[in-house]
Formats: structure tokens, sequence, C-alpha cells
């Protein structure tokens, strides 16, 4: 396999040997629902939402990942559970830091040394971010840090070649972002990135619920009534589910029967934002590009796309064929660590790289 920094004409890197995957680097997905790492030699060793939990006085950490998320909605008035990249921006630099650094030690060997890393942040995050991200992996002992585009990496964690000169579209739904993207030759020719992920339909859930119901109802209820009624197309046969809540007015615990036609009115409106996006950026695909992903489907990735029926919708709805990562939760972390093979060809520590691109 070899790579080319550029993106046309020959590989100048066919020279050098392939630099071996050193057992220990590490890629990160740094995800606005879930953290994922991967090391060297090893594969994906840690997968835990990315939430902390630390004293809103003293502003020390009490928690971080899967015990942190436990306390979400749970916690005395000093202690608070956060989620520090919700909105696909870094709310909180110090808490991220703070959980960067926490998933960084739990794999960390030091008896061989800083690794290398590279770090899949979500989409929209401004330059300022990047650079914070990198410094806080460097703080938190990487020797070299490099930022990887979450639609390439996904693409490679697919399995798909993305090095070649043809069109591929991707499409991302995370916790709190979903990016749409067209790359050709390891490069986004084109990206639309919006603020509407899973933490979106779990909310339409929860307005639905006051709205219709009085009843309130706290964040992981609203995401557990989407994994298990949640469709994005009329299924074979429709489903309900209890739903305990407090209610609005009278102040109580209660508990209401929920229909899935309801829940899908109430994903109405998110799905058809991440509709328009795809939509949008399939209008502004240069036709060469087009005639490619019309003809080999458009992937998707992410855990929102794992919603029941939302490859059906999205077919229906541009036309195209769509295909599905194997492990929609996974593929970016599995593409960033494939990408450690390629450490040396990804450009600046400084900048994301643009042209990672493999071939055979
Ligand atoms: P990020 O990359 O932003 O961390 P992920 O790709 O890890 O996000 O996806 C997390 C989102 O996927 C959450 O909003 C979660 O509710 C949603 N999700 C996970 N499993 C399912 C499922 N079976 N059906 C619908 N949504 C799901
Ligand atoms: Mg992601």
């Amino acid at each position: 396999m070899g790579f080319r920094r550029d993106g046309v004409g020959r590989d100048p890197s066919r020279r050098r040997l392939t630099p071996r995957l050193s057992v220990h680097d590490i890629a990160i997905d740094l995800g606005t629902a879930n953290t994922l790492v991967f090391v060297g030699g090893r594969g994906i060793v840690v997968s835990e939402p990315s939430v902390v939990a630390s004293d809103s006085l003293t502003g020390e950490v009490h928690a971080v990942g899967a015990e942190a998320e436990q306390m979400i909605g749970r916690t005395p008035a000093t202690i608070s559970a956060v989620r520090p990249l919700r909105h696909g921006v870094i709310a909180d630099f110090e808490v991220t830091e703070e959980m960067l650094r926490y998933f960084i030690r739990k794999v960390l060997d030091r008896r061989r040394g800083h690794p290398r890393m590279i770090v899949c942040a979500p989409s929209g995050v401004t330059e300022v971010e990047k650079r914070a991200v990198e410094e806080a992996s460097l703080a938190a002992g990487a020797r070299r840090v490099h930022l990887i585009e979450e639609p390439i990496a996904a693409a490679i964690g697919a399995g798909v070649a993305i090095g070649e000169p043809i069109g591929r579209m991707v499409v991302n739904v995370g916790g709190g972002t979903s990016e749409v993207a067209v790359i050709s030759l390891g490069g986004m020719v084109l990206s639309r990135s919006i603020r509407v992920g899973g933490y979106e339909m779990d909310e339409a859930i929860t307005q639905y619920l006051r709205r219709e119901y009085q009843l309130a109802i706290g964040s992981q209820t609203a995401e557990a009534i989407k994994i298990s009624i949640g469709t994005a197309r009329p299924p074979e046969s429709e489903t309900a589910t209890p739903v305990r809540g407090r209610h609005l007015i009278t102040g109580l615990p209660t508990q209401v029967s929920l229909r899935s036609e309801e829940v899908r009115e109430a994903l109405k409106p998110p799905l058809d934002e991440i509709l328009r996006t795809i939509r949008d950026t399939l209008e502004q695909t240069p036709p060469e590009l087009a005639g490619d992903i019309a003809r080999d489907g458009i992937l998707l990735a992410g855990g929102g796309t794992l919603l029941r029926g939302f490859a059906e919708l999205v077919a229906a709805e541009t036309g195209m064929p769509v295909f599905s990562a194997d492990s929609p939760l996974r593929c970016v972390a599995f593409g960033s660590g494939q990408a450690l093979d390629h450490f040396d060809q990804l450009g600046s520590t400084t900048g994301m790289p643009r042209t990672l691109s493999t071939r055979d």
C-alpha cells in the first residue's frame, strides 16, 4: 500500500517503506456522545460515553465515561455531569482536556514512552478548537498528533477505498452533529455539518411528551424510547411502550403509553433537517461525482443512523442506493486506527490532513 500527499500524480512516498504500525500508537474518536480509543496492535480498547462529572465549585473531576454517565440528572447540586462536546463544539475546553487525558492515561503504556496519536474530532470544530485538542493530546503524553476528518475516517473504517478518483458520499449522524461529505482521491470535495443528531431526536421526543401528555422525562429515558420504538419510516407493525415521568401539572410520577407512530411524528423535524442537508449536498455535487454516488450509494455511519428505517428513508428521499457501515458506532475509531499506519503521510501536525489517500 502506498500514499499520495497531493491527491494527483505519482505517489512520492512510494520510495519509502511503509512505516509499520507501532504497537502502542493511539487513535481516538472524540465524539459528542462516545469516545473510542484504538491502540495499535490491539484494536478498540475503550468505548465510553463522552461525559465528565465534576464538582461545580472546585472543578475537581469525580468521574469520567460510563461512571459519569450514570450521574447525569442524578447528581447532588454541587456535582455536575456534563457532555463537554455536546453540540459538536468544545463547549468546555478544560473539561474536554480532562476527559481526553483520562482516556489516554487509561491506555497509555508508560514503559513504551510517548505514542503518536490520531484524533478524530467532531465535524464543525473551529481551528482554535482543533489546536486545543492537539494541545490537550500533547499535554496528555502524545509525542505527535494528527487530526483526521470524521467522514474520511468513517469511510476508511467502513472499508471504502477512499484513494480512488471516485466520488463517495458519507452521511455520519452522531450525538450532537450530522455531517454529509463527498470525498474523492482521499480528500473532501464538499462537506456540510449541522448541529442536529441523536440528541436532537431525543429532545424532540421529550418535547412531544411535554406537549401531548404534560409529562416531563429525562434525557436517558428519551434516548431509550428512541432506541426501543423509534422509527424513521412506518414499520411492518407498530408498537407501544410505557413511559414513566413526572406530570407537569400535578407534579406526581405518572405513566403513559406511547405509540411508535407518535415517536415517528416527534422525530420528523430533526430527520427532515438531516434529509435536507443530504439533498442540498447532492445538489452541489459535481456531476461526475454525483454519477459515482448514484452508482455506488451513500455510506451511513454514526450511531444516529441506527434508527430503525433510517437507511430506507434516505434511500426513498434521495433515490440513491444506501449502505451502512458494518459497525456504525465503531467505524470512525476503526478508520482512525487504520490511518495510524500512514501517520508519516498525514501532513503537518498542526493542520487537518486533507489528502490522506491509500492505494493498492
Ligand atoms: P458521536 O460520534 O457524536 O459520539 P455516535 O456515533 O457515538 O456519536 O452516536 C451516538 C448517537 O447514536 C446517540 O445519540 C445515540 O442515541 C444514537 N444511537 C445509538 N444506538 C442507536 C439506535 N439503535 N437507534 C437510534 N439511535 C441510536
Ligand atoms: Mg462520531
